[in-house]
């Protein structure tokens, strides 16, 4: 009998019964794998943080809680008991184990300077000195106190805040707080549970 492996692997993958092209089940071999990769991890039910749809997920985390392990998370999946999702993940919410684990993630701020062609790291001391600076200066150049008919506004119209879907409730409170103690009326986040 000779069969192509690209009909191996669909005949392997395709529907329920998960037959194989020579009538293997192999079901249970894939119910092990996975039994195996979440064997030894705690559960934890959080949020998915991407969107405001706020499906749920179980985060598998790997270590003993010793105080000399560091948890590592392994896993992240839908939760079949949440209301919202039943289980369901869209793709980016399924990818949530990289936003952790990803090597490939910044970790230092970088900053692109004018007519530059690339990026350059920074240390988070001179961002925020950067930062400050330029906060500093725009809002001195742009703060409106009083509007065309005399009324205080006490406003900064040269700065807006645009909010990401991962800032918390948390973050985005101290946001609103520092943003409108700035005179920012230009601000936005998106809602978070
Ligand atoms: S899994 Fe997708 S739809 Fe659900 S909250 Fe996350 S980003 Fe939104």
């Amino acid at each position: 009998m000779s069969i192509s492996r690209r009909a191996f692997l669909q005949s392997s993958l395709a529907g329920g019964a998960a037959l194989t092209a020579f009538g293997f089940d192999v079901t249970p071999l894939y119910a092990q794998a996975r039994t195996l990769k979440i064997s030894r991890t705690s559960e934890t039910r959080s949020t998915c943080p991407y969107c405001s749809v706020s499906c749920g997920i179980i985060i598998h985390t790997l270590g003993d809680k010793a105080k000399n392990a560091i948890p590592q998370v392994v896993h992240v999946e839908g939760d079949p008991d949440h209301p919202i999702n039943r289980g369901t993940l869209c793709p980016k919410g399924a990818s949530l184990e990289q936003e952790i684990s990803n090597t490939r993630r910044l970790l230092t701020p970088q900053v692109r300077r004018p007519g530059s062609d690339h990026w350059e790291d920074i240390g988070w001391d001179q961002a925020l000195d950067e930062i400050s600076r330029r906060v500093k200066t725009t809002r001195d150049a742009t703060f409106v106190e009083k509007d065309p008919q005399g009324r205080t506004v006490n406003r900064c119209e040269g700065i807006a805040w645009n909010g990401g879907c991962t800032d918390t409730n948390e973050f985005n409170y101290l946001v609103v707080k520092t943003m409108r103690s700035l005179g920012v009326c230009y601000l936005e986040n998106q809602a978070r549970v």
